[in-house]
């Protein structure tokens, strides 16, 4: 009995990954800026890894300003893997969208979606806010993407910069819409 138990276990162990893989690599590719009606003006082109950025070292991501309650839109397609309160980021959601990476919302005013969810890229998944360590400052979208694979080549010399391989800049994807 224990022994089957134990063999079910290490098939969830294993089973579990490999159909988040296949689920994440057969999403479609697509890219939004993950703000309604939001442009090039709305963040600064050269807040990613930018340094000193308070408890975090650097800047991780990139801020997307706008308006407490506009719509914060999927940015790709994915499944919410994760809502939650509290921390830096506030209220958050985590998607896990195609080829193995994160999707990282924070300061949400409010959600509009669960834990388990499927989104499609575009489809509204909450409201800016600033909540967490963005209270009492402008309201922007936090957003990051965290490769779940880490890729080596992209760590470099920068202050925290080994830990570039699991973080990819957002910039280039909000600029030119790019599909992954
Ligand atoms: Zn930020």
């Amino acid at each position: 009995m224990r022994l089957k138990k134990v063999l079910y276990i290490l098939l969830a162990l294993l089973l579990i990954p490999l159909s988040l893989g296949i689920y994440s690599y057969s999403l479609p590719k697509t890219f939004f800026i993950p703000v309604q009606d939001a442009d090039e003006k709305d963040w600064n082109a050269k807040s990613f890894w930018y340094y000193p950025w308070g408890n975090s070292v650097t800047h991780k991501g990139v801020d997307i300003f706008a308006k407490k309650g506009k719509p914060v839109l999927a940015a790709t397609s994915g499944m919410v893997i994760k809502k939650g309160e509290g921390g830096n980021g506030g209220k958050f959601v985590v998607v896990l969208g195609p080829n193995m990476v994160l999707h990282y919302y924070a300061h949400l005013d409010s959600y509009t979606v669960s834990s388990g969810d499927r989104v499609k890229a575009g489809e509204q998944i909450g409201t800016v806010g600033n909540t967490g360590n963005a209270q009492g400052k402008a309201p922007h979208l936090h957003y990051s993407m965290v490769d779940i694979l880490p890729r080596f080549s992209r760590a470099d010399t920068a202050i925290q910069g080994k830990r570039k391989m699991w973080y990819r800049n957002p910039i280039p994807y909000l600029k030119y819409e790019k599909s992954f």
